[in-house]
């Protein structure tokens, strides 16, 4: 095994000016060699980014142990289906039994998040800690999974409500949380407009006024609105049809 292969992750530390300078390094240096990250404002961001970001953690925090001594696969992915979580790590449930090569586990970053980071004025601190702008956001949901990908493959399960993943985010990064407060669509939806679920609400479709009720928010939201022939039914045997419509076509 070679030397760095020593390195225990799960008792590093670092100090919180330390960790400041490092996470500061990481955003310069993201910028310098991103093909989309121009600057602290995330527009535009690919799967490469977070690999390109993971890697700059493995090298200013992590010792390089993952490039040096993880002999399985990393994955990356962005969606826009995450609307509460805005990271999450994905692991074999038979990990246990996986040879060390055959390890995969994929960090899936929750995209509308960054790209609507100003969406809302809130302040948007993030694993307890303040943030000033999308790019530090993403670090420190990434931070985050980091940990979860540390506990999985030390102790083949993971979990942030617990203390022992708490101590391991607070040592490394000065985490003091495990959610953030970053703007979800339903609260973009509301501030911006005035919608919540439940809401009465008309819209065109094709060349009619359609009357219905808001069932879900999210990018677009989800109206119920009654039809004798719809395929959906509520408790009172009403028939509805559901319409997806774009939150600034609705009217209440
Ligand atoms: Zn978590």
């Amino acid at each position: 095994m070679r030397e760095y292969c020593m390195v225990d992750l799960l008792t590093m530390e670092y100090a919180a000016a330390e960790i400041t300078w490092r996470r500061k390094e990481i955003a310069r240096r993201l910028i310098g060699t991103s093909a989309n990250i121009k600057d602290h404002t995330i527009n535009r961001i690919a799967p490469a980014d977070l690999e390109l970001l993971f890697g700059l953690y493995d090298e200013l925090f992590l010792a390089g142990w993952f490039r040096h001594c993880f002999a399985g696969t990393l994955g990356f992915s962005l969606s826009s289906r995450l609307t509460k979580s805005a990271g999450k790590t994905l692991c074999p449930k038979d990990i246990a039994q996986r040879k060390p090569s055959e390890i995969r586990i994929e960090i899936r970053i929750g995209v509308n998040f960054f790209l609507q980071y100003h969406a809302v004025k809130n302040p948007k601190p993030v694993c307890g800690i303040a943030t000033a702008d999308s790019l530090e956001a993403l670090q420190l949901v990434l931070e985050h999974e980091i940990c979860h990908v540390i506990e999985f493959l030390h102790f083949h399960a993971s979990n942030c409500s617990a203390a022992r993943f708490k101590r391991l985010a607070g040592r490394l990064f000065g985490h003091t949380e495990s959610y953030h407060k970053l703007p979800t669509a339903q609260q973009i939806a509301r501030q911006k407009y005035g919608l919540r679920i439940g809401d009465a609400v008309s819209f065109r479709f094709e060349d009619t006024v359609l009357h219905g009720r808001v069932y879900r928010l999210n990018q677009r939201a989800t109206v119920m609105v009654r039809d004798r022939f719809g395929h959906y039914t509520d408790g009172n045997g009403r028939r509805y049809t559901k319409y997806y419509v774009p939150l600034e076509l609705l009217q209440k």
